[in-house]
Parts: C-alpha cells; structure tokens; sequence
C-alpha cells in the first residue's frame, strides 16, 4: 500500500502536518522516534505563544475548541529597555482585533494536535525510527525501524519534519546553514503579585532579552535569554535564584513573584534549510527553519507552512507528492519564510547586541516606533502572522 504521505517527526511540526492532510482524507502515516509525547503538565516548560494567523489555522483544522480552555489572550504587548524611558506598547484595540494572539502551554498544544490526530485517523508508528529514504518510480521508499524489526514503507510525499539537527535533511541533499547562538533559553512559569492581565512583556536587559507571557491565575510564562558562557551559574542559582533575578529585572513592575514550575534549559541553534523541497520530499518545522525563540516566531512559521502545504496538496489529490505541487509550495512560501527570518534576526541582534551605546540606542529605538504608529503596527501585523500578503487560505478563513 501507498501512502501519500510519511510524515517523519511526531513533535509539533510534523504532528500538525499529519493532522492537516489526513483532514483533506488522505492516508498518513506519522513516525516518531521517541515513546510517547509527552502529555503531563509541565513536562516541557514552555510558553507558546501562537499569533492570531496561527488560531485561524488551528481553528480550520476543528483544534482550537479542544486549545482555547487553555488559552490566554494577548491583548497588548510591551516592549522596554531595562532602567530607561524609552518603550513601546502596541495593543489589540490598535490592530482592531479582540487579541492579538494566545499563549498556551506547550504540553497542552502537543497533547491536543495528537488527539485530533488520532481522531482524524492519522497512522502512528511510535517508537520507530527512520534510518533512510530512496526516490523510486512515482514514489519514495521510506525504511522504518520499529521494536520488531524494519519494514518498508511507500509514500507519494515525505514530510521530514524530524527537528534541527534533521538526519533526513542530510539523505535528501539539503545543506543547512547551521549558527550556535551560543545562548541559551532560560524557561519557567510563576505566580505575580501585580499581573497586568493580557499584556506580554519584552524587555532588552543589558544580559539577555527577558520575556514574560501571561497565563492563566495571575501566573506567566518567564523566557530569558542569556549567554550560554553563564549556564553553569544559572542552573546553580536554580529556581528561586533565578526568579529572585528575573524580578529585579522587572524593576518590580510585577510585584513578587513565586515559582510555578521548575527552571529549564534550552540551548539555542538557529537552522535555516537552503532548499524546502527534494524530489517527493518537503522539510518541516525546525528542520527547515529553526529560529531564536526572541520574536516568537518558530512555530507560528510552521502553522503557515503546514497551512500552504494543505492547501497545495489539496490542489492536486492524485498525487501530493508531484513536482507541481512542490514548486507550487516552494514559491508560495519563499516570501513570508525570509520575512519572517529576517525580522527574528533583527529582534536577536538587537536583543545581544553588547555595547556603551545599545542601551540608549535601543531605548531612542522603542520610543521612536511609539511615535511612529504605521512603523508598530507593521510590527504587529508581521508578530500576528498577517504580513505578508497574500495570506494562506487557512489563515483567511477557508475551511479544508
Ligand atoms: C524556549 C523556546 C520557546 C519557544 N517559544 C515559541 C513561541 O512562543 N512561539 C512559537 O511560534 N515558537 C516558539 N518556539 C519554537 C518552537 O518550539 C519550534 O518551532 C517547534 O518546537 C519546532 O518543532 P519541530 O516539530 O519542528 O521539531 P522538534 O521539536 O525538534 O521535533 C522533532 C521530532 O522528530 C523526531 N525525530 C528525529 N529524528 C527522527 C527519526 N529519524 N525518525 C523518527 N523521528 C525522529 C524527534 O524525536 C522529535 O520528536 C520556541 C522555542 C524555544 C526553544
């Protein structure tokens, strides 16, 4: 039997990609290396913070009713330079939306996609693994390791969506280039005194850009980046220490602040694929970009890739896998993918960037895009995943 599509990587990227195709009722098959996802709160810590683009995309795809009792509306953002006047905020009511985004954790993010997917009726072969990949008439042949042995399995298209240090990314011929930020991502949640319901805060700290989203019960989601020189210091202050630091970063805009869920560490790798396609294969998620956590961009990125691959896909129902429907995804992702990559680039050197000047500069900077309301509001509009046009259909509204 041929499937249409393997998708390789059952983490966020790949299991949104199986679930969005298996709405459009083709046969998928989903492979993941690891046991099982996991499902328990707080097993991994993060935040997500998904763009209003992104609900659009879920809310097509029948996941946001299982998401949204999870959810927390960003309903304004403020930006600020540690210990200066300078800062810029940017609101919902600007943007005439109800929000300009949702944070939710990202076990409950990964539980829901799996759900509907199960539901939809993606095939899942999990544990298995995906050694290699060779291109034979019309199809790919995929050969997959499981507890009981390895078998072959045929697809029309291969999603490799198997993560940054992607092996498939390697078989198929796709270089990458590859940039240690050499920092990491300090991550946790906690409980503020003074919460300041809805509003994100982003604040360039003369160490590292600290982030706090909100969450439900007067509790944030806590990201600072930091040097990964200083790794061994910060995981010995451990939790307490850490948030003792983060809150006199704050300057006590936030009041006290008590841990909700353990410190964790993510060292930080930015990816970016030079090519998105192979013959009947498509790269995925962080395998095909993966980018500082700074703007809140990664997986945003992906939904509207995944988005455009369905709709592609849709478009030619015999066979996904064809050169036309590639190049048609190619071409329609090229513009928002560099856009997107560039404004995080921009957002992490202006977060790293270490000198006398950087602070005032940084701080004339903020306050400037707050005079200037086109200029935040272009920002918003790109943070919201609605620049540049033309917009995946998804993210207009169409159902699949
Ligand atoms: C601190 C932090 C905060 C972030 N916050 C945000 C945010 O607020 N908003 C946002 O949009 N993005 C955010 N991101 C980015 C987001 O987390 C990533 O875009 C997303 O996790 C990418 O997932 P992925 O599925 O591509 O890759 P991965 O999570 O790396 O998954 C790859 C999967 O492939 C499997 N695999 C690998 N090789 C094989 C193989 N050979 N066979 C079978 N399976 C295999 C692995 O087991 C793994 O499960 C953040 C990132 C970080 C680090």
């Amino acid at each position: 039997m041929t499937r249409d599509a393997v998708v390789v990587g059952g983490a966020l990227a790949g299991s949104l990609a199986a679930l969005a195709l298996t709405r459009l009722e083709f046969a998928v098959a989903l492979v993941e290396a690891r046991p099982a996802p996991p499902r328990k709160a707080g097993s991994d810590g993060r935040s997500i913070s998904l763009s209003l683009a992104s609900v659009r995309v879920m809310e097509s795809l029948g996941l946001w009713s299982a998401l949204s009792a999870e959810a927390t509306p960003i309903t304004a953002v403020h930006v600020s330079e540690a210990g200066r006047f300078g800062h810029m905020k940017l609101s919902a009511n600007d943007m005439n939306v109800a929000a300009l985004g949702q944070v939710v954790p990202a076990e409950a993010l990964m539980a829901a996609i799996n759900e509907a997917g199960a539901n939809a009726g993606v095939e899942s072969l999990c544990p298995a693994e995906v050694a290699e990949t060779v291109c034979a008439a019309c199809v790919r042949n995929i050969k997959v390791r499981t507890g009981g042995g390895e078998e072959i399995l045929s697809t029309r298209l291969l999603v490799a969506a198997d993560g940054a240090g992607s092996g498939l990314r390697e078989e198929l011929g796709i270089c990458a280039r590859e940039q240690d930020y050499q920092a990491s991502a300090w991550v946790m949640t906690a409980h503020v005194a003074h919460p300041q319901p809805g509003v994100a805060f982003e604040r360039f700290t003369s160490e590292g850009t600290l982030a706090f989203l909100p969450r439900a019960g007067n509790t944030m989601g806590v990201v600072w980046t930091l040097p990964s020189r200083r790794d061994e210091e910060i995981a010995l202050l451990g939790t307490a220490g850490f948030l003792e630091r983060v809150e006199k970063a704050m300057g006590g805009r936030l009041g006290a602040m008590k841990p909700t869920a353990p410190l964790r560490h993510f060292p930080l790798t930015g990816v970016s694929a030079r090519k998105q396609t192979a013959e009947r294969a498509v790269v995925l998620g962080n395998a095909a970009h993966a980018l500082h956590p700074v703007a809140a961009q990664g997986f945003n990125l992906t939904v509207r890739d995944v988005a455009v691959l369905a709709e592609c896909a849709g478009g030619n129902r015999e066979d996904i896998g064809s050169r036309s429907v590639l190049e048609r995804y190619r071409q329609a992702r090229r513009r928002d993918q560099a856009r997107t990559q560039a404004f995080t680039g921009t957002a992490r050197r202006l977060g790293d960037w270490q000198s006398p000047l950087a602070s005032p500069l940084r701080a004339t900077g903020l306050l400037a895009c707050e005079l200037l309301r086109p200029l935040a509001r272009e920002c918003a509009r790109q943070g919201m995943g609605l620049s540049p046009a033309p917009l995946p259909a998804l993210v207009r509204g169409a159902r699949l």
